[in-house]
């Protein structure tokens, strides 16, 4: 780069934005000729057998419309510029705040693809996979280590489905005592899915109030706990990053009325290592390995949600359960009251290897180290930021702090304008407009992968967005200006998702 380029880059206060070599791709669909191909094939050596000898006639075709005709090299480059458009955490900072955005270590992923593991074919004989079955087993104890919890189950996919399972084992075994009750108490801090996975089991949501000073009151629980209340779903530390001081203390309250307590373990890389959920009365939680355990999110793909549980409810389990017997690990299907299978097969095992290695790797105090970094970074960040964006709970936080656009909006400047300028200063949003109970909300949650110079190359973008808001909020509003498109309508990409071929396409249409 010569000296004038940096120049300007810096004048610009282009921080790690990007700009130059991004290409433009049009669609597959709109590339090629007639006739290119990929590879060539020699002759056929062998008598060739027709289509028509093994499938009926009606459902062969011979053409398949609009299918693109390119070259190798074509193929290559297309996808490759595709993932070039992409922005992961192997390409930049990824504050999402509850999403523990952290780095994957690739060892973990060199572990997994071990052709022991990852050649292994869930239909075979427990004989041949006894090192699975070993590595599952042992995790299992890990994990209710770490969470002071007696059983984990490694089933379920994601943490919603560990959230659902979870609802499950609670009704499960309250319909065991006579009753599964009616309702579960939601504090309005929730992540959404914890409403909604108490309504796929059967349950009214009573929404909570958190108090003034953002977490839950005991008093306020006790008001609302009677015999008709199944569970009480607590994230800990909760969405505004704060830890839940009074939990012991409303588990108390929940279990007196016969109740149960569900928590959230989203947020686990706060307290890994230094706070256990199940010595403060917690009955059952879920982990995400895709979040705290280093386990890629895979856009939105394979997770996994593990659950752990008190042994009051380990007759619900599903199975199978993984058992040792003298040396040998085994698979029981044998649990009469289980809730069943909630996953194919063991869940997602890829995953489990991930999570497996990343706790071998760090082992007990590199687990403590994770949650004190990541609350130290999270605080850096919060008191760096303070005095440029208002911050409506003013306390030291956990692993994420949440600011609002209340300074800007005078302006005539939002959160989401702050968003998308973010971009042009090449980081990745911050999660936005969540938890609900703070207007125009940014929930920025930095992790401990992320080093004090990247930290503070965010912060100064942060600190530049809040002037330039005063000084040019026309810049802010319009943002972002660097990237390949500007504002998309996301609501329609997400509800109305234009997916198909419909004969050739301008430029011009999809980058609007
Ligand atoms: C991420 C998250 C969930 C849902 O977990 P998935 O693995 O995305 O299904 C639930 N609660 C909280 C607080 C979360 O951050």
């Amino acid at each position: 780069m010569s000296s004038g380029q940096s120049a300007k880059c810096e004048e610009e206060g282009a921080g790690v934005g990007a700009q130059g070599l991004t290409f433009n791709e049009p669609l597959l669909f709109d590339q090629g000729s007639p006739g290119r191909r990929g590879c060539t094939l020699p002759e056929c050596d062998v008598p060739e057998l027709k289509p028509e000898r093994l499938l009926p006639r009606k459902l062969l075709r011979h053409d398949i419309p609009g299918f693109p005709e390119l070259s190798e090299v074509e193929v290559v480059r297309h996808f490759t510029r595709l993932s070039q458009w992409n922005y992961g955490v192997d390409t930049g900072f990824y504050p999402l705040g509850s999403c523990t955005m952290k780095y994957n270590p690739k060892i973990n992923e060199e572990v997994w693809r071990l052709p022991g593991f990852s050649l292994a074919h869930p239909y075979q004989p427990e004989s041949l996979i006894q090192g699975a079955l070993e590595l599952m087993y042992e995790l299992e104890q890990f994990l209710a280590e770490v969470s002071g919890m007696d059983r984990v189950s490694l089933q379920p996919a994601a943490g919603a489905q560990g959230e659902v399972l979870g609802m499950m084992l609670i009704r499960a075994y309250l319909e065991s005592k006579g009753s599964p009750r009616k309702r579960v108490l939601v504090p309005d801090s929730a992540h959404g899915t914890n409403p909604a996975s108490s309504a796929i089991c059967g349950y009214e949501v009573l929404q909570i109030k958190s108090g003034p000073n953002g977490r839950l009151d005991p008093q306020v629980v006790a008001n609302a706990m009677d015999e008709d209340v199944a569970a009480i779903m607590v994230t800990n530390p909760n969405t505004l990053g704060l830890f839940e001081d009074q939990i012991a203390e409303i588990a108390k309250i929940v279990h007196a009325k016969g109740g149960q307590v569900y928590c959230d373990g989203a947020n686990l890389n706060a307290i890994i290592g230094i706070s256990r959920p199940g010595d403060t009365g917690i009955d059952v939680l879920h982990f995400n390995l895709h979040k705290t355990f280093a386990v890629p999110h895979g856009g939105g793909g394979p997770g996994a949600g593990p659950v752990g549980l008190k042994a009051h409810l380990a007759p619900f389990m599903p199975v199978p359960v993984i058992e040792k017997k003298g040396r040998r690990f085994v698979l029981n299907d044998d649990l009469p009251s289980s809730v069943g299978r909630v996953r194919a097969f063991y869940g997602n095992f890829a995953a489990l290897v991930r999570a497996y290695a990343y706790i071998r790797s760090l082992g007990p105090s590199g687990l403590r180290r994770v949650a004190e970094v990541a609350v130290i970074n999270a605080n850096y960040i919060m008191s760096q930021l303070k005095d440029h964006y208002h911050l409506p709970y003013d306390t030291f936080c956990k692993h994420e702090c949440v600011f609002s656009d209340a300074r800007q909006l005078p302006h005539g400047v939002q959160t989401i304008d702050i968003a998308k300028r973010l971009m042009d200063y090449g980081f990745h949003p911050p999660t936005i407009y969540f938890p609900l109970i703070v207007k125009g909300a940014m929930m920025i949650e930095p992790t401990e992968t992320e080093s004090k110079e990247t930290l503070d190359q965010f912060i100064d973008a942060m600190k530049r967005i809040a002037e330039e808001a005063e000084r040019d909020p026309e810049l802010v509003r319009s943002a972002p200006h660097k990237t390949k498109v500007s504002r998309l309508d996301e609501v329609k990409a997400a509800r109305q998702p234009n997916l198909r071929w419909k004969g050739k396409t301008s430029g011009e249409e999809s980058g609007s």
